[in-house]
């Protein structure tokens, strides 16, 4: 995997230690000046070679001609005024904007990434997927939200969510490499445990990941409990059914010992009746899942609405009956363009108009 950008260059922010190591050799390079590279680049989060000081002026010069080097351009940022969360657009290299959030709880600060420009799943109640796919993003475009968004709150990030825009499996090998170099002791070293990755359900890749035998938390976007109403929000499931989903699940929690999380946004009318959690609570119980409910975020482009607050209450006290471990989610940042895709969507149609 060569981890170009655009223009054919190596996004040197991509690389493992022991690919720098040979890239280094390659240039005539002693082996510690890519131990050093490394920390400067995922410990010490230096935003261009000029900051590596300990490098010698020749060697940075090299390194600037021959390897691209991910810095994010933060373009906006909007903070909650209830609870803290912090949204950030940040423009890529090529001028394509992601969001990225950052959220405070007791536990420590968490952030939520994106890991395309867009997404081609299509899911109906979702504002990231309404302009389609633009690309996938590099492993160090995706470490270096965590990164810039680190140095721009100055706080210490304890867990990270791969759940901004974009499947994360529809990106395997970036999203495999910025799993492995988020969690490297010599990088920031965040636990793996801390990481939760979501997906809409592509049951081969869910196998695949199983196979890499990460401790990270695997989190399914179910949203219903039949092929037939997951069909209606999801166009994925036409290619997966619900059976597939949870055979992957199985194998998930096998290779690795991690419970799943199923993800369940509850749509008003569509999804949230007693039924719909009793078939839940059927596909949860065996699994031993966790379900995190999500009240639906409304985007103006569909018709959905959130499910009343009595209803979801009885939705989970159902769940719960039947022995299921659930959470809602409590809803973070409510005043600012909440729901994924949301504020980069706004972003690009005002920049439409401009
Ligand atoms: N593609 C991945 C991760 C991105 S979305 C996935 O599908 O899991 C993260 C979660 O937010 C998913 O469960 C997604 O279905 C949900 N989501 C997206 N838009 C939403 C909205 N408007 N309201 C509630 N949940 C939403």
């Amino acid at each position: 995997m060569a981890w170009e950008n655009r223009n054919g260059k190596t996004d040197i922010k991509s690389l493992s230690l022991s690919e720098l190591e040979q890239e280094l050799a390659a240039l005539g390079e002693k082996p510690f000046r890519a131990g050093q590279l490394y920390q400067w680049m995922h410990q010490k989060l230096a935003r261009s070679y000029k900051d590596m000081t300990n490098l010698p002026k020749g060697l940075r010069e090299k390194l600037a001609s021959a390897y691209a080097c991910t810095t994010l351009r933060q373009v906006q940022m909007q903070e909650s005024r209830i609870d803290g969360t912090r949204k950030f657009l940040f423009a890529l290299e090529d001028g394509h904007v992601v969001e990225s959030v950052w959220m405070r709880y007791k536990h420590g600060n968490s952030v939520c990434i994106s890991s395309q420009v867009g997404c081609r799943m299509g899911c109906r109640f979702c504002a990231s997927t309404l302009g389609g796919l633009v690309r996938g993003l590099l492993p160090g475009e995706m470490l270096d939200q965590v990164y810039a968004i680190s140095l721009l709150t100055g706080e210490r990030v304890s867990n990270v969510v791969v759940m901004g825009t974009g499947e994360p499996l529809d990106n395997y090998d970036s999203l495999v490499r910025f799993l492995e170099l988020l969690t490297d002791e010599k990088g920031l070293h965040i636990s793996a445990r801390n990481i939760t990755v979501s997906t809409c359900g592509l049951a081969p890749q869910m196998r695949k990941l199983a196979r890499e035998k990460l401790q990270i938390t695997l989190a399914l976007s179910l949203h219903a409990a039949t092929d037939e109403k997951r069909r209606s929000l999801m166009p994925v499931a036409n290619r997966y059914g619900i059976g597939e989903l949870m055979e992957a699940c199985r194998e998930y929690f096998e290779q690795t010992g991690r419970r799943i999380t199923f993800e369940y946004s509850l749509v008003g009318g569509v999804n949230d009746t007693r039924e719909d959690a009793r078939l839940l609570a059927a596909l949860a119980g065996p699994l031993r899942c966790h379900v995190n409910l999500i009240p639906v975020n409304p985007i103006k482009e569909r018709d959905y609405v959130q499910s009343e607050a009595g209803r979801i209450q009885v939705f989970k006290n159902m769940l719960e009956k039947n022995g299921i471990n659930v959470t809602i989610r409590r809803e973070m940042g409510r005043d600012i363009d909440g729901a994924c895709g949301q504020l980069r969507r706004s972003y690009m149609q005002e920049d439409q108009t401009c």
